[in-house]
């Protein structure tokens, strides 16, 4: 049961519909988009920067630790409340407060959903580049403490290349401006410290991001291969060649056959892969790099390649794509996706290697992922609710991120680490590094209040539980009826 008076104090901040507070109602806030769950004491729902920096304030003053949560879409445990604590969902602050399209820059609240940007920018033939798969809930908020990516971040860069500043509150709660206006500025870059930092350093109140003209001329292509290896071979020819596709993913053939199911796409589930591409800019230049990655794929065996011009054919040819994610839902009752990178030239070998961790485990394995990043995201389908389940998928799902540390890749592309893969970060950093890292955070947040528990591997003396152990806890856990 939360403290009354810590509840009273809160709704004097943001007012009595500001604050969630019944047990059955925090519920809905235990889990993001992973397997982990925690709660937080209390839910705020902030309104303005003012009330986020009281709230902080406040924490502060009981020694309670603060999340901050956009839409909780998150695919590493980022947002979940590990050691409990006030957790602010930034929903409410979602205004665009000024689109400068002159300097092409906009200012927005954190908790304005990502999609939501482009369409209020296309009239100005604008938009805002990166486009994570979940951009239809996801939070601006949420991309740039997990620095999200997109199929559309390989020619132009992910979230940090698309913010120039950030208002943010500090564990004080004083209010202060990294960045601003303009691309360059003197003195240490604080800014793209923050993004990717997982809400552990600061909780963002505002966001200048960066925008793009939009192209004049775009064509999508479908590639159909018989051979996941003729595939793969695809996508470093065809950035060998020079050609930087807007977007370059793949999928396989289990993820085929359920969007074949779910969404009638028409990508053939008999294929071992397909290449979606899709190359964009000026309309000369577009009809050349069409045509080139056309004939590449061709050359690399490919057994069909469908071209779309019109939006409606490119939406057509997107379809399967942008369904994948959900069509998994009909492999099992519950999927765990993975987030590793690695060098486009092996993926062929690390994708072998997942299938085969797959058929060790006895779970089928869909891949529908970032392949011109290197940006592979095995989903692995499974039952949670089956005893020892969770523990033997976060296993399955060990050895893949090994497969790809091994490979020269790193355990995550644009998830982030959060609780799920804080243990495996001693296989890329030193204790020297990973001690430089903490350092940084206590000259942020000394008592390391904001977001606990993510990024940094539990220590010995943490008396934290490492993530193989939470979800046997997790699975053991009773039924709460409401
Ligand atoms: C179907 C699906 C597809 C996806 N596709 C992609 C993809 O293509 N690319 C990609 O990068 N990700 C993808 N994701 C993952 C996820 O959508 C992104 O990580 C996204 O950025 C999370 O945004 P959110 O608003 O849901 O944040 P949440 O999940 O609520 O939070 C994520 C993290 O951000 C922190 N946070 C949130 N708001 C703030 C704030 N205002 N200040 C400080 N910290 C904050 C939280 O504490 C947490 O650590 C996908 C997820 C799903 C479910």
């Amino acid at each position: 049961m939360t403290d009354r008076k810590l509840v009273r104090e809160l709704q004097a901040i943001v007012g009595r519909d500001g604050v969630i507070h019944a047990p059955e109602d925090l519920l809905v806030y235990e889990y993001d988009a992973t397997i982990e769950r925690g709660l937080p004491e209390a839910v705020v729902l902030p309104t303005t920067t003012e009330q986020v920096s009281q709230v902080v304030k406040l924490a502060r003053r009981h020694s309670l630790p603060v999340v901050a949560r956009g839409a909780g879409t998150g695919l590493s445990g980022g947002a979940i409340p590990a050691a409990g604590g006030i957790m602010l969902v930034m929903t409410r602050m979602k205004r665009i407060l000024e689109i400068d399209a002159e300097n092409r820059l906009a200012v927005v609240e954190p908790g304005l959903v990502n999609l939501d940007l482009s369409a209020a920018l296309s009239p100005y033939g604008l938009y805002y580049a990166p486009d994570p798969s979940s951009q239809k809930a996801c939070t601006l908020g949420g991309n740039v403490a997990e620095n999200a990516g997109g199929p559309h971040c390989l020619a132009y860069g992910v979230t940090t290349n698309h913010v120039l500043g950030l208002e943010v509150v500090l564990a004080d709660g004083q209010i202060v401006w990294l960045g601003g206006r303009t691309a360059d500025r003197p003195g240490y870059d604080l800014r793209t410290l923050l993004i990717g930092s997982e809400g552990t350093l600061a909780i963002v109140t505002k966001i200048i991001v960066r925008l793009l003209p939009l192209p004049e001329a775009t064509v999508t292509l479908l590639a159909i291969f018989d051979e996941m290896e003729q595939a793969s071979q695809a996508v470093s020819a065809i950035i060998g060649k020079g050609i930087l596709p807007a977007a370059l993913e793949m999928l396989d053939k289990v993820t085929m056959r359920a969007v074949e199911e779910a969404v009638h796409a028409g990508y053939p589930p008999d294929a071992d892969a397909v290449l979606l591409i899709e190359v964009e800019g000026w309309q000369d230049s577009v009809d050349e790099q069409a045509e080139a990655v056309r004939a590449i794929c061709e050359n690399m065996g490919a057994r069909e390649v469908r071209i779309g011009f019109t939006p409606a054919d490119r939406e057509a040819l997107w379809a399967g794509r942008k369904g994948a994610l959900g069509a998994l839902g009909r492999l099992a009752p519950s999927y765990y996706i993975l987030d590793g990178t690695v060098p486009r030239s092996k993926l062929p070998q690390v994708l072998r290697g997942v299938y085969q961790v797959g058929e060790k485990y006895g779970f089928p394995i869909a891949n529908v992922f970032h392949a011109g990043d290197g940006n592979l995201h095995p989903n692995i389908a499974f039952d949670e609710s089956q005893p020892g389940q969770a523990e033997k998928v976060l296993k399955a799902g060990a050895e893949i991120m090994r497969l790809c540390v091994d490979a020269g890749g790193t355990i995550t592309g644009e998830h982030g680490v959060g609780m799920e893969k804080r243990d495996f970060m001693r296989w890329i950093f030193s204790d020297d590094d990973l001690e430089a890292m903490r350092r940084i955070q206590v000259a942020f947040a000394s008592e390391q209040r904001f977001n606990p528990g993510k990024i940094f591997p539990p220590t010995e003396d943490s008396g934290e539980t490492a993530s193989h152990q939470r979800a046997v806890i997790q699975s053991q856990r009773p039924d709460v009826s409401i």
